[in-house]
């Protein structure tokens, strides 16, 4: 065979994309694993998505992630999708599936990868996520696949906190309870893992107004933020002796599976974890 100078394409669609940092582990790793494949940064604007799918097919893209605001959006284009990217009515990332363009969602996937990492029982046990936005969506979801128990949702905005729990009693086997967060939030002592999935954190130094007091030894505690190894809210339970999650080894687990999805290959985790740490200037425990 002669040289071949096509490269495989994969990437992002999603507006704003610039700040997207999923390039740098995704092709660290290819690049690690001699794929000859490129990991493309791509704005597409709202109500272009349509023109974009159609593009990547034609193209031959390898695979695509979806981001804001067009999770929801890209259902429609695809030719199938995964139960739990169904259940949560978002799909991150998109690949070939015998020679159908399938959807899956990673997110929640690459949380869980962690707690199963660290051995933390799930199934029987009690969840308490603060937000209820994509991120809180995605966690609530692939912990009710395996086999928790109770998913408490604490949000600001009522609204958006009982739409989960509607996902959560009418689409999964957990019971979702919503609690409302207007003032400082009790954490119930049968908590058994508790989620930042607010924002809170990524810009600022901020942390979730919860009773850090409540936190009791035994608890699990994670964070979603994906920019920082210890936010004030993961140095709060580690200075209370509790286990503790970070963001950005969601972060790199949930790449990881995209990988999978799209080379067909186990992922460099090492070499991802890597990359991002060196983004990102810290190091992970
Ligand atoms: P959304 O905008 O969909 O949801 C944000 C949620 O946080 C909402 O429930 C919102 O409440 C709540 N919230 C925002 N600000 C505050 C505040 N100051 N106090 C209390 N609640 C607040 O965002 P996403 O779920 O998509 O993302 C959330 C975070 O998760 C981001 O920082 C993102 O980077 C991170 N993330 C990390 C991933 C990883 O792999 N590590 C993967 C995906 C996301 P309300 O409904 O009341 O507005």
């Amino acid at each position: 065979m002669g040289k071949s100078y096509q490269k495989q394409w994969v990437g992002v669609f999603g507006d704003p994309v610039d700040d997207n940092p999923t390039v740098v582990m995704e092709q660290a790793a290819f690049d690690y694993a001699e794929i000859p494949m490129e990991y493309l940064t791509i704005q597409v604007k709202r109500g272009d998505l349509k023109a974009a799918m159609e593009g990547m097919r034609a193209m031959n893209f390898s695979g695509i992630n979806i981001t804001m605001p067009h999770k929801g959006e890209v259902i429609q284009y695809l030719d199938e999708i995964s139960d739990s990217a169904k259940t949560m009515g978002a799909v991150n990332t998109v690949y070939w599936k015998d020679g159908k363009l399938a959807g899956e969602n990673t997110d929640g996937k690459g949380f869980l990868k962690s707690l199963q990492d660290g051995q933390v029982p799930i199934k029987g046990k009690k969840a308490m996520i603060l937000g209820a936005g994509g991120a809180a969506r995605a966690i609530a979801v692939e912990l009710a696949g395996a086999g928790i128990a109770v998913v408490t949702v604490v949000n600001r905005n009522e609204e958006h906190g009982q739409a989960l729990v509607k996902i959560i009693n009418e689409k999964t086997a957990a019971e979702g309870v919503f609690m409302p967060w207007k003032e400082t939030v009790s954490v119930p002592e049968d908590t058994d893992i508790l989620v930042n999935a607010t924002p809170i954190g990524f810009t600022d130094e901020g942390k979730p107004d919860i009773a850090y007091d409540d936190l009791k030894e035994g608890m699990a505690v994670c964070d979603v933020i994906p920019n920082k190894a210890w936010t004030p809210f993961l140095l709060e339970a580690k200075n209370r002796g509790l286990r503790t999650f970070n963001g950005l080894q969601m972060l790199v687990n949930q790449g990881a599976v995209a990988f999978e999805l799209w080379t067909g290959k186990p992922a460099p985790m090492d070499v991802m974890r890597k990359a991002m740490e060196k983004e990102y200037g810290v190091t992970l425990p």
